[in-house]
């Protein structure tokens, strides 16, 4: 699904303090593309994540995805959207402990219409093999697949990637990124990922910084690179 936002502001205020998280900040992600979000901690990638997944509110501005603006939505309808198109990858897995990968995957299951199947969701994030295993038996690459294919059961149009790699070593979490990247080929859904990994910008078809709450700069691949090929330092 394309997203379109349009000087999108949101304003933390927390007792004293307030915080501009996003300044107007604006984006067009065209349906079916790969994006990389860069930019320091503090300037505003979760939130803008966050805000186009329906997990938070924006304050100003104008959201649209899919064509349908996300102005004035009410919570239920706002639970919907996110229900039916958006699936969430954050640093932590969050997994839940006494359920074993197949059972953590169902809960993404359950929460769709559309489900993909089972099997062959596990197969395609490398998992199958390890479906009755639990988290604390698992790898922390593994256990973010487990967390990939909880979010990829639910069929969503757009997978949002919060930090997917940052509590992995380096070649895992390359992997990660190649899983998310074949998840994007397989299936067209529209993947934006933060990530402090610079060597993603080469495979993605966009490349957006942000600095402070505003999008500085986006930079369109005219040609991308092999995630074999890829650089990554
Ligand atoms: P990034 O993901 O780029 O590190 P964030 O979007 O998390 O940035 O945060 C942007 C700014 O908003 C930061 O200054 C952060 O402290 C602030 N912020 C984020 N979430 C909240 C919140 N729930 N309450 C108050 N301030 C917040
Ligand atoms: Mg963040």
């Amino acid at each position: 699904m394309a997203i379109f936002a349009e000087k999108v502001t949101k304003t933390y205020q927390s007792g004293e303090v307030t915080v501009k998280a996003l300044r107007e900040a604006s984006l067009t992600v065209p349906d079916k593309k790969i994006v990389t979000i860069l930019g320091p901690s503090g300037s505003g990638k979760s939130t803008l994540l966050n805000v186009i997944g329906g997990i938070d509110r924006y304050d100003e501005g104008q959201i649209v995805v899919d064509g349908r603006t996300l102005d004035g939505l009410k919570d239920k309808q706002l639970t919907e959207y996110r229900r039916k198109n958006i699936g969430f990858i954050f640093q932590q897995y969050n997994l839940i402990p006494t359920l074993t990968v197949e059972e953590n995957v169902e809960v993404g299951r359950e929460l769709s219409s559309n489900p993909l199947p089972m099997e062959d969701t596990l197969k395609k994030v490398g998992m199958l093999d390890k479906k009755d295993k639990f988290p604390f038996q698992l790898s922390g690459g593994e256990q973010q697949r487990v967390a990939i294919a909880r979010a990829l059961i639910k069929n969503p149009n757009i997978l949002l990637c919060d930090e997917p790699t940052g509590a992995l070593d380096e070649d895992t979490g390359k992997n990660i990124l190649k899983l998310l990247k074949y998840v994007n080929e397989t299936y067209g859904t529209t993947v934006l990922i933060i990530t402090h990994n610079q060597g993603i910008g080469e495979m993605a078809h966009q490349v957006i910084r942000m600095s402070s709450g505003e999008i500085v700069e986006t930079y369109e691949n005219e040609t991308l690179v092999d995630p074999e090929q890829v650089t990554w330092s």
